[in-house]
């Protein structure tokens, strides 16, 4: 069974996906983590985030792995835990645009499905998982929230993990556009996708709300 959720950034995704993972037993698979997994090792390698070639080399050259904690998932880089760094504010700059490229797409796509079809049960979350990943998924969502509420999120994240936030509502504007309008797997409600506004909403009823549509 595979469950996408996708949805810009602040939109509560993560933390969804996470806890639905958790519900049902199934394996949490974070495809954001993986396009910040390649921005950072660019960063580290002084590769601009326009080199298209670098960045496909990059992308087939990585080793991406994620490993269950008890409250956590931590995300091995070439066997190095990055959990943290690829959270961090130069990261967040310039993913968008590493992620516009066809060929990081492409390579990144097929690792997640290599890694989803090891398992029987998958939530997957993300931009494209259930336009282009997995187009023909069990269920599929879309999230979102009002900007404030997605900035006000975001924030609150940066805060607990010890990031610094910065213009979060700028930062935030900016990377949905660039994710919205790219030529290559844009941001979209998914084909057979039920659209979630949970501005309003819990934790818990945003997930209750997933489940009573799960049949
Ligand atoms: O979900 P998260 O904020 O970690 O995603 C980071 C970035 O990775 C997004 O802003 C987007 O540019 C890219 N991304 C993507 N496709 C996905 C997941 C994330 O392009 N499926």
């Amino acid at each position: 069974m595979i469950v996408t959720l996708d949805g810009p950034a602040g939109s509560g995704k993560s933390t969804t996906a996470r806890a639905l993972a958790k519900k049902l037993g199934a394996l949490y698979l974070d495809t954001g983590a993986m396009y910040r997994a390649v921005t950072l090792k660019a960063i580290q390698g002084g590769v601009e985030p326009t080199d298209r070639e670098r960045l496909e080399k990059i992308s087939s050259e990585i080793s991406i792995d994620f490993r269950e904690t008890n409250d956590d998932q931590l995300v091995l880089v070439d066997g190095v835990d990055r959990t943290l760094d690829i959270r961090r504010p130069e990261v967040e700059k310039a993913v968008s645009a590493v992620s516009s490229h066809a060929g990081v797409r492409e390579r990144m796509v097929a690792l997640q499905r290599k890694i989803a079809s090891s398992h029987p049960k998958v939530v997957v979350e993300g931009r494209d998982t259930g336009s282009v990943v997995f187009p023909n998924a069990d269920y599929k969502f879309y999230l979102s929230a009002s900007p404030e509420v997605r900035a006000a999120r975001r924030g609150r994240q940066n805060e607990e993990r010890g990031t610094k936030s910065g213009d979060v509502i700028g930062e935030i504007n900016k990377r949905d556009a660039m994710d919205s309008g790219r030529a290559v797997s844009p941001l979209v409600v998914p084909p057979g996708g039920v659209e979630l506004d949970n501005s309003n909403l819990s934790l818990d009823e945003t997930i209750q709300k997933i489940i009573d549509s799960l049949v």
